[in-house]
């Protein structure tokens, strides 16, 4: 078969999606909080063991929750990853909290855990941890930093669906933990999200903040006999038509994860050898973490061989792409004087060098050695 060009990411469709989307026409429910929007929640509770879930538009929106439920104000202080997405940031921002920027590991982009104690002052509320490419963070380190300081912790679990710290699901380890389902991930609907609330106490007004402010899953449970204003919030949950979609990529998450680590897999062996002659640096994952083969990177020596290497898989027709800018260095942030400011040199570097190969379910074999091959050719 003849290549044409490789994306660097299509969704996946694993068959029963616009089946379940009819169900859920033919049932006349498609706004939020729905049977679809149910049985995802019962999956995830059952499957990772999280106190509560709620489906949310989007994790930035999952992340906005956290910001409420925090009741974050001018002035306090989050610990949060400079190497990261902006959303894990945004809604910090915007309640005029002051982002604390933290440094990745000299070999992983997650947090550098030994920094994060000289970051706590009086002010800070939260440490919010980024399990990037799918990695855990060290969470035992971070809880017993979190636990001395009484402060609260997130993990931005968006890239971390199915991967676990030790024997425990990441994104329930955290008093909050957030998800992404957008096309880009490994189970996606789309656009989507999911906050699983650990820490109970903050599972009643999650809910309401999730209904716009009002106690009106209390009212459709029962619970109560009128459902009225109560709360800030707004209209985080996610359209039942969605949910279905989800639903049908949820039950088929074995089978994904399956053919993304066969793919993660083929990738890594083949590319040791230029590990071995220094060329480029490999995923580094810690003893305590598992891969969910969300995203395969490869480190290049400096930004002007990434540069030249993201050219060369161009002029062969591959989408290989770059990743974050480090938020600390950011003209939103600098402009209204809202984060630390100081050298973060390991996210500079992995701003600088990391690059990310196609990955996604459909990727044929074929696709695969014709990527590999672009790769040791570019370093002979
Ligand atoms: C994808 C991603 C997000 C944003 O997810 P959305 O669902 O698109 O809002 C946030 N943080 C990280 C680390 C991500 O990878």
């Amino acid at each position: 078969m003849e290549i044409k060009s490789i994306p660097f990411n299509k969704p996946y469709l694993s068959g029963n999606e616009t089946k379940y989307l009819n169900e859920a026409v033919q049932k006349g429910h498609i706004s939020g909080n729905g049977d679809f929007t149910k049985k995802c929640h019962q999956f995830f509770e059952k499957k990772w063991g999280f106190h509560k879930c709620l489906l949310t538009t989007s994790c930035t929106d999952a992340l906005e929750m956290c910001a409420l439920l925090l009741d974050i104000k001018p002035g306090d202080e989050v610990i949060i990853p400079s190497f990261t997405f902006v959303s894990t940031a945004l809604a910090f921002a915007r309640q005029q909290a002051k982002i604390v920027f933290a440094d990745s590991q000299e070999n992983n982009p997650n947090i550098d855990t030994t920094k994060i104690e000289g970051l706590i002052t009086a002010k800070t509320k939260a440490i919010v941890v980024v399990h990037y490419a799918g990695f855990a963070c060290d969470m035992d380190e971070i809880k017993s930093i979190a636990d001395k300081y009484k402060i609260a912790i997130i993990e931005d679990a968006a890239q971390a669906i199915d991967s676990y710290y030790k024997d425990k699901p990441l994104g329930s380890i955290g008093d909050l933990g957030c998800f992404s389902f957008h096309e880009t991930k490994n189970v996606q609907c789309g656009e989507g999200g999911l906050l699983a609330i650990n820490n109970k106490i903050f599972a009643e007004r999650a809910e309401i903040l999730w209904e716009k402010g009002t106690n009106r899953a209390q009212f459709f449970r029962g619970e109560i006999n009128k459902y009225g204003w109560v709360d800030t919030g707004s209209s985080f949950l996610i359209s039942d038509l969605l949910a279905a979609f989800l639903y049908a990529q949820l039950e088929n998450i074995k089978a994904i994860q399956q053919r993304r680590s066969k793919i993660w897999n083929t990738y890594y062996q083949s590319l040791k050898t230029l590990e071995e002659s220094g060329h480029i640096k490999l995923p580094a994952i810690p003893q305590f973490a598992t891969n969910n083969a969300h995203m395969f990177y490869i480190v290049c020596a400096n930004l002007k061989e990434r540069t030249e290497l993201i050219k060369h898989f161009r002029k062969h027709n591959i989408l290989a792409v770059f990743h974050y800018q480090s938020l600390h260095k950011s003209q939103y942030i600098k402009e209204r004087d809202l984060g630390t400011q100081s050298d973060l040199p390991n996210s500079d570097k992995f701003e600088e060098r990391l690059i990310r190969l196609p990955l996604f379910y459909e990727l044929k074999e074929n696709e695969i050695q014709y990527i590999l091959e672009t790769i040791h050719s570019f370093y002979r």
